[in-house]
């Protein structure tokens, strides 16, 4: 069950009412490091304008969605982990383990990944 956009984590990170290591903003985009990060590099990018995920996605956040890439591929360089290689992922429900239900897409790098989807 997901939280009304009031009480969304990610909305409070927007707002700046929650502290986040921001390495990147922008009028609509926002990306900040994991609290818990699971690699070297570990960073979330999310669209500022709430929308639960994937499966949910408003047309002001899909016409985001080229600018989320290309700021994943900067980020990438930004952080050095353009050569190593990295990776980009949003699990998108239960199943995939989302915990928070504003958009955002994992930035992995900085250590081998490992070759498996699941
Ligand atoms: P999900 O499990 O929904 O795909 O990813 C949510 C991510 O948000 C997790 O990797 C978790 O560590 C991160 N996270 C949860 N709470 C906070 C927080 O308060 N600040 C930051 N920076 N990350 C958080
Ligand atoms: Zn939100």
């Amino acid at each position: 069950m997901s939280a009304p956009a009031s009480e969304c984590l990610f909305c409070k990170i927007v707002r700046k009412e929650i502290p986040a290591a921001l390495v990147y903003e922008d009028d609509e985009l926002l990306a900040f490091k994991d609290i818990f990060p699971q690699a070297p590099v570990h960073l979330l990018i999310i669209p500022k304008a709430h929308c639960e995920g994937l499966g949910d996605l408003t047309p002001e956040v899909a016409a985001l969605s080229g600018r989320i890439l290309q700021l994943s591929a900067q980020l990438a360089r930004d952080h050095g982990v353009m050569t190593g290689g990295w990776r980009l992922l949003s699990n998108c429900g239960p199943d995939a383990g989302q915990t928070v239900f504003h958009l955002h897409f994992h930035l992995l790098g900085g250590k081998p990944l490992g070759g498996k989807l699941c």
